[in-house]
């Protein structure tokens, strides 16, 4: 775009230079074209001066030469006595003294006026003046006027030719004897000996006194093609073509002789034509050298301009370090001092805004880009870190009833006590009452406490003392990422959802709190369905009696042949079922489910205590007891037959509740057993208050038991205090057969993990539960399968 702008100014400058030149060049050209026709004409007008002067001086010096010559002749005693005698020897003598002046014409007239003797010249052969007799040899003088004269200068046509002519009288003594006289010729030769000396067109016309008819005498060779009219135009300047001038020269008879010099125009413009020729190959030559100088002008004009506009581009690219220079031209750095300044400010400006990006206006802390950019460069680095997500509650509420200056001043003041908290952790601020910590101390307990003391104090804002409450989600670097480290945002954030939620101080994130995946947003709209259209179904795990050896129970658990999806886990629904009010349901469907299985196994005689699965909602009131109860007596079904697991978290929301419809399952003759224990932060002694038989230790502590010593203190300390409180222990989550060993060897009473069998299907686990080491046993026999 610039270019072709910067283009089109440099073409158009050049074109200027290009327009400006041809005015000029066509302007000289004219005026050289104007001053040289005027001065040709000017010339011209000269040369026909010149011409006409010289002629006339021509003319009359001949008169006079042939005058002083006749007056010479006619003292010649021999020709005087020969003017009456012997006309042969008369001639001979007048052409002697003809030769001597070249004359054309030699006459000698007696005193009666006969012509005794007249001799002209021809041209021969050889173009050579040859004398002939006259045709008016011996015949009567016309003119005798002019004999009365000493000496005469005529004008005297003879046999078309016109002859300048000087008589002088032949004299005995003082009486005349006769008249001689010699004569030159006006004729072509004349014409054009003086067209040569002037440079123009010479010719001798006749002009008829009485009716102006021209006849033509004689003319230099150039003009032989002139018709007698062109003549008379240019005679009488008619015709625009010529410029001419005329004299007139003498009388003859009844004609002037005139003596017409001119010449045509066109021959000035010829040599004007020739002169442009070289004009033109001039003007070529200065458009060409103009050109190159206009393009050279025309580029270092414009140089500077492209040169601005390179460094121009270069700064918008956001190479802020440069500095916008031009050298050679004043405007331009002018130009370029103002964008330098217009640099300035956009650097500024750029930086201003680039800071409220990734600033909190508020606590003027980094802010959720901030954060994000942070999060990528630490996944580089790959070192651990946990991401501490600290919610201030009820802010809205200090919004609300003291107003938003207080509010805002609240969380200043938690932004201070943040920042000055003695942490290694770099800090951002999300907005209102969201702030994140990112440490790389993994010490999640250490950090805690360090942020309880700075947060407890109460604030003290405008005469008010607050004491803010505030619950924190923690995530953990590389273990709780899905796709990038950005995922702990969702996490950390999950965590401090379930903490609030269950008004703890603080939650590290578990996988079964995820709950805002798109998947999971499908998953929740079609669950409902999933229940009521039976895409349910149920896999079963064995439980094996360490001290038998034998399998004696079997968990229930849950998947979801998803139609499109597949079989779909229960740690991606389970959740969904919680917080969408849809675990009733799902809990009777398993519950009815399972029941049923065991129904059938009974019948087959496959005695397998079953398991099933509670959550927190089945503890809210007594209506899923009520239920699972009333299935228990229709089916007639012993006490201790059903163990129903439930989570310590499930029981933790509302503890006393929970205890109450535990209590009235245990009556029923329910086996109760707390599940995932150790995840918790429940202790033994907390548990204990609770009506529950059996302690299900988490796999965590189991799978790698024989590699970590301290799961083994874990998990030998708790199947002691167990025991000593009366419970039964499960251990789940075991892999290998030696940790199974280990469990029997710690008396753990029943043992559950992939080594013995993942969940199958319950045709699957029939025909699994016959091959298998472990098969029932009941009462000391094989069980025939
Ligand atoms: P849970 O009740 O602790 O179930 C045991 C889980 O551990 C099962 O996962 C089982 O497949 C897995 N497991 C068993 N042995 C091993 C082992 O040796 N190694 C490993 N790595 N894992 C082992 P599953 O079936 O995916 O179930 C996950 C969780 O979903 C269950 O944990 C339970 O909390 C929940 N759940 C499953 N079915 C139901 C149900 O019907 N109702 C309720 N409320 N929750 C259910
Ligand atoms: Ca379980
Ligand atoms: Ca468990």
């Amino acid at each position: 775009m610039t270019l072709s702008i910067m283009k089109s100014l440099q073409s158009r400058i050049f074109i200027l230079f290009i327009f400006l030149l041809l005015c000029v060049q066509l302007m000289s050209f004219y005026s050289t074209y104007q001053a040289n026709n005027k001065s040709e004409v000017a010339q011209l007008n000269n040369k026909l001066l010149t011409a006409k002067q010289v002629f006339e001086a021509q003319f009359i010096s001949r008169s006079y030469y042939l005058s002083a010559y006749a007056k010479t002749v006619a003292r010649d005693h021999a020709l005087k006595s020969l003017i009456e005698d012997d006309v042969k020897s008369l001639l001979s003598a007048l052409d002697n003294h003809r030769k001597r002046i070249d004359a054309n014409f030699a006459i000698a007239i007696n005193t009666s006026g006969k012509i005794v003797g007249e001799l002209v010249t021809f041209k021969n052969n050889n173009n050579e003046n040859k004398p002939k007799v006259g045709i008016e040899q011996g015949k009567q003088f016309k003119h005798l006027d002019w004999l009365e004269t000493e000496t005469s200068e005529q004008l005297y046509p003879l046999s078309n030719n016109l002859y300048q002519l000087s008589l002088a009288p032949l004299k005995s003594g003082t009486r005349i004897i006769g008249w001689i006289g010699f004569g030159y010729v006006l004729n072509e030769d004349l014409a054009n000996e003086l067209a040569k000396i002037t440079n123009v067109n010479v010719s001798f016309l006749l002009k008829n006194k009485i009716n102006h008819n021209l006849s033509l005498l004689a003319s230099s060779q150039s003009i032989d093609v002139f018709s007698n009219t062109l003549l008379s135009e240019i005679l009488s300047n008619k015709n625009e073509s010529y410029i001419a001038s005329q004299f007139y020269l003498g009388t003859v008879d009844s004609d002037e002789l005139i003596a017409l010099v001119f010449k045509s125009k066109v021959d000035i413009l010829k040599s004007v034509k020739a002169d442009w020729g070289q004009f033109v190959l001039l003007f070529l030559l200065t458009l060409l050298f103009s050109l190159i100088s206009a393009y050279v002008i025309s580029a270092s004009i414009t140089r500077p301009v492209k040169s601005l506009i390179t460094q121009v581009k270069s700064i918008a690219q956001g190479n802020y370090d440069k500095t916008v220079s031009i050298e050679n031209s004043h405007e331009l750095m002018q130009l370029a001092n103002e964008f330098n300044h217009m640099k300035t400010s956009v650097v500024t400006r750029e930086k201003m805004i680039s800071h409220r990006a990734y600033h909190d206006p508020l606590t003027d802390l980094p802010n959720r880009n901030s954060l994000i950019k942070t999060l990528k460069y630490k996944q580089e680095r790959a070192t651990p870190f946990v991401v501490f997500q600290v919610n201030i509650r009820r802010i809205k509420e200090v919004n609300d009833t003291l107003g938003h200056k207080i509010g805002d001043k609240v969380i200043i003041e938690v932004a201070n006590r943040l920042k000055l908290s003695q942490l290694q952790c770099e800090l951002f601020h999300l907005g209102a009452d969201e702030f994140i910590l990112l440490s790389e101390d993994l010490s999640i307990e250490n950090s805690l406490s360090v942020l309880s003391q700075n947060l407890e104090p109460l604030f003290e804002i405008n005469n008010l003392s607050l004491h803010l409450q505030y619950a924190i989600g923690t995530a953990l670097f590389p273990d709780h990422i899905d796709t990038d480290a950005t995922d702990l945002l969702k996490k950390s954030d999950v965590a401090m959802q379930y903490a609030k939620k269950n008004k703890k101080l603080h939650q590290l994130y578990d996988r079964q709190f995820d709950f805002n995946t798109v998947e999971r947003l499908h998953l929740i709209n079609s669950l409902k369905t999933a229940i009521e259209q039976d895409q349910l179904v149920l896999f079963y795990q064995p439980k094996m009696s360490l001290n038998t050896m034998k399998i004696s129970h079997v968990e229930a658990l849950v998947r979801w042949k998803h139609p499109i999806n597949g079989l779909i886990p229960p740690d991606a629904f389970i959740s969904i079922a919680e917080q969408t009010g849809q675990m009733d349901s799902l809990t009777r469907w398993v519950t009815k489910e399972a029941i049923t299985q065991y129904l059938i196994w009974q019948k087959k005689n496959i005695n397998i205590k079953i398991a099933i699965n509670i959550s927190a909602e089945n503890l809210k009131d007594k209506s899923y007891s009520d239920f699972v109860i009333a299935l228990k007596n229709d089916n007639n079904i012993a006490d201790h037959e059903i163990t129903l697991e439930v989570t310590e978290d499930a029981v933790l929301s509302d503890p006393a509740q929970a205890t109450e419809v535990l209590t009235y399952l245990k009556s029923h003759g329910f086996k109760l057993s707390i599940d995932d224990y150790g995840t918790g932060y429940s202790s033994l002694a907390q548990l204990k208050q609770l009506p529950v038989q059996e302690l299900k230790i988490d796999k965590s502590f189991v799978q790698q038991l024989m590699q970590n010593k301290d799961d083994q203190i874990i998990v030998r300390s708790t199947i002691e205090l167990a025991h000593n409180m009366g419970l039964s222990v499960v251990a789940e989550g075991i892999e290998d057969e030696r940790t199974l060993l280990w469990l029997k060897e710690h008396n753990c009473e029943l043992a559950q993990g992939y080594f013995i069998s993942r969940p199958i299907e319950a045709h699957l686990f029939e025909t699994w539960l016959k091959e298998c080491p472990y098969a029932l046993e009941k009462e000391g026999k094989w069980l025939s399968l």
